[in-house]
C-alpha cells in the first residue's frame, strides 16, 4: 500500500470534506511534486481548466506564462465562444509555451500536468478533476495562487449580495485618504499578474466568491480584515447544500489570527450570529451598543476604538438605495479598521459613483429612465432594486433556474411595479405568483428575446416611469453571463434613443 500523507497547508478542506472529492490525502510522490511547482514554475506542465470571461483564467495565464511555465489551457467552450477572453492574451499568442485545448477536455491533459489551475466554476465532482486527483496532479485556482505570492495585506469582502460594491467602496476610502490600494478577485480584475508590484504596506481589497473562498479554505487562509455584507441561500446549484454554501461564505474568518477584524452585518439574522476568532466590528441600522458603525438617520454613528462619533453619510453617498447605505457603512467599518482617521471618509465614499450593470442609470426617453440592474442575480438584490425607486416601475425580471425560492421576488414585484416583463426559465413561476397577489400588474412573457421583452416594458411606460432591468436569476440560457445581459440591455436602449431622437 501507499504511504499517504496529510498536506495541511495546501489542500485540507474542512469547508467540504463530505461533498467534494478532493483529494485531502497525498502520496510521497505527490508531495515532491507539489512542491517542485510551489518552488518555482520554470518548465512545469500548468494546465488552466475554464479560462472564463471574468478575468481570473487570463490572470493565471499571464502570471504562469511570466514565470516560465508551460501553459495549456482547456475549455468546453469554443474559440468564438472565448474570443473576448482569447483577445486580452493576444502578446502571447506566439508564445511557444502556451498552447489551447478548446471545445473539448483530454483526459491525458489532466494526468500529465504537473499542477491545473482550475476556474472558480467548476465544480470539484468534475469527472475530469476525479482523473487528475487519481493521476496525483495537484489542483489549485487563480487566487489561491496569488495569495500564496501576494505580500500585501487583505481586506476581503464575501456576501451573498453587495460584494463588488463594498469592496469598490472601500479601494475608493483607502485610495482618497492616501493609502496605496489595489482591487481586484471576483469583481472581474486578476491581481496575479501584478502581485510582484504589491508591497508589504500597500492594502489589497479583493472581492471573494464563495467558490473562491471554498478554495483558501484549502491552504487555510483569510484575510486580515473580512468583511461580510449579508447571507442569503445563493448557488446551490454549485455548493452540495446550503449548510456547504455557509461553510465556504465562513472560510473569510475561520483562519483570522486575534489581531484581524472581522465585520459582520447586525441586521442579517445569519451572519449576526457566525463567531469570530479576532476584533468583531459590527455594522447595520439598529446600534445595540456594539463596536461598529450603525445607521442614525442620514449619518453614520461610530463607536470605534473607545471613541463615539458621527460623520453625514447620505451626505458623501452617491448609490441610491438602503442596501447602498448598508453597504457603505460596511466600508466605512473596513476604512476605520485599516486605520484611516474618520475625517478622511467622505472624500472615497462619494468618489464612487456606481459600477456598472448595478443600478446603472443606460439612458432617458422622453421622460423614461432606464436602468440596468442586470448584475441583480439574485431575488434579494432585484427585491432592493425595486425598493430604491419612488417612481412606477416597468420591470423586465427571470432567467435560469437556480432552484431558488422566488417567492418573496414574486411578492415585492406585486407590490412595487406597474408591469413586469417575465423572461427565461423562471418565467411561469414568477408568473403564477405575481397574477394571484396583484392581478392589476401587468404581465408580459413569452418573449422571444431580450429585445422583445424590451419593446413590450416601454410599450407600459408613461413619462416618468422607470424602466429596470433587475432579473432576480442569473443569465445562462439567453448570456453567457451577466455583462453580456445588461451589455444587450444597454445597448437596445442605446439604438431605441438614438432612432428616436
Ligand atoms: P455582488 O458583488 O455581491 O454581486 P454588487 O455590489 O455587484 O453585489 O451588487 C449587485 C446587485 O445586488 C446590485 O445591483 C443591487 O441590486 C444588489 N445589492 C447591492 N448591495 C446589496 C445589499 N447590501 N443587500 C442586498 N442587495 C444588494
Amino acid at each position: 500500500m501507499q504511504t499517504c500523507y496529510a498536506l495541511t497547508t495546501i489542500f485540507v478542506d474542512e469547508t467540504t470534506r463530505n461533498t467534494r472529492r478532493s483529494g485531502t490525502t497525498f502520496s510521497r510522490d505527490n508531495i515532491s511534486r507539489i512542491m517542485q511547482v510551489q518552488a518555482g514554475f520554470e518548465g512545469q506542465r500548468v494546465l488552466v481548466m475554464g479560462l472564463g470571461s471574468f478575468g481570473g483564467g487570463v490572470g493565471a495565464v499571464r502570471f504562469l506564462l511570466q514565470q516560465g511555465a508551460h501553459v495549456v489551457v482547456t475549455d468546453l467552450r469554443s474559440k468564438t465562444e472565448l474570443a473576448k477572453a482569447i483577445s486580452q492574451l493576444e502578446e502571447y499568442c506566439d508564445n511557444p509555451k502556451l498552447s489551447w485545448r478548446l471545445g473539448e477536455h483530454s483526459k491525458d491533459d489532466f494526468r500529465e500536468a504537473d499542477l491545473i489551475v482550475v476556474n472558480p466554476a467548476v465544480r470539484r465532482d468534475n469527472p475530469y478533476l476525479g482523473i487528475a486527483e487519481d493521476a496525483g496532479v495537484p489542483l489549485t485556482s487563480e487566487m489561491n495562487l496569488f495569495w500564496q505570492h501576494n505580500r500585501g495585506k487583505v481586506v476581503g469582502v464575501t456576501g451573498s449580495n453587495g460584494k463588488s460594491t463594498t469592496a469598490a467602496l472601500i479601494h475608493s476610502i483607502l485610495h482618497e485618504a492616501g493609502e496605496s490600494s489595489w482591487l481586484g478577485g471576483n469583481i472581474g480584475k486578476s491581481l496575479l499578474p501584478e502581485v510582484d508590484q504589491i508591497e508589504s504596506h500597500d492594502w489589497v481589497v479583493l472581492e471573494l466568491s464563495s467558490f473562491q473562498l471554498a478554495d483558501l479554505n484549502r491552504i487555510q487562509a483569510s484575510p486580515n480584515i473580512a468583511v461580510v455584507t449579508n447571507f442569503a441561500p445563493n448557488h446551490l446549484d454549485w455548493h452540495d447544500s446550503i449548510e456547504a454554501y455557509e461553510s465556504a461564505k465562513q472560510t473569510i474568518l475561520r483562519w483570522q489570527g486575534k489581531d484581524h477584524f472581522a465585520i459582520l452585518n447586525d441586521d442579517d439574522p445569519v451572519v449576526s450570529n457566525w463567531s469570530t476568532n479576532c476584533q468583531r466590528l459590527s455594522f447595520g441600522t439598529t446600534d445595540a451598543g456594539n463596536a461598529g458603525v450603525f445607521q442614525s438617520g442620514d449619518r453614520a454613528l461610530i463607536r470605534f476604538d473607545g471613541r463615539t462619533e458621527q460623520i453625514p453619510l447620505a451626505e458623501s453617498l452617491k448609490l441610491p438605495g438602503p442596501h447602498n447605505f448598508s453597504n457603505a457603512l460596511a466600508a466605512t467599518c473596513a476604512a476605520l479598521a485599516v486605520g484611516i482617521p474618520t475625517r478622511k471618509i467622505g472624500p472615497g465614499i462619494s468618489k464612487m459613483s456606481g459600477l456598472p450593470h448595478r443600478m446603472e442609470c443606460v439612458g432617458e426617453w422622453q421622460g423614461r429612465h432606464f436602468y440596468n440592474d442586470s448584475l441583480a442575480t439574485t431575488p434579494e438584490s432585484a427585491i432592493q432594486a425595486l425598493q430604491s425607486f419612488d417612481e412606477p416601475i416597468v420591470l423586465i425580471a427571470g432567467g435560469y433556474d437556480k432552484q431558488v425560492d422566488l417567492a418573496e421576488f414574486g411578492r415585492a414585484i406585486a407590490q412595487r411595479t406597474k408591469s413586469v416583463a417575465l423572461i427565461g426559465q423562471t418565467a411561469d413561476t414568477l408568473r403564477e405568483v405575481v397574477s394571484k397577489l396583484q392581478p392589476s400588474v401587468e404581465i408580459g412573457s413569452g418573449f422571444p428575446n431580450l429585445a422583445g421583452a424590451l419593446e413590450w416594458a416601454v410599450a407600459q411606460t408613461e413619462p416618468g416611469d422607470v424602466v429596470l432591468l433587475s432579473p432576480g436569476c442569473a443569465s445562462y440560457g439567453w448570456f453567457r453571463n451577466f455583462a453580456e445581459r445588461g451589455d444587450a440591455f444597454s445597448e437596445l436602449v442605446r439604438e431605441r434613443l438614438s432612432s428616436t431622437a
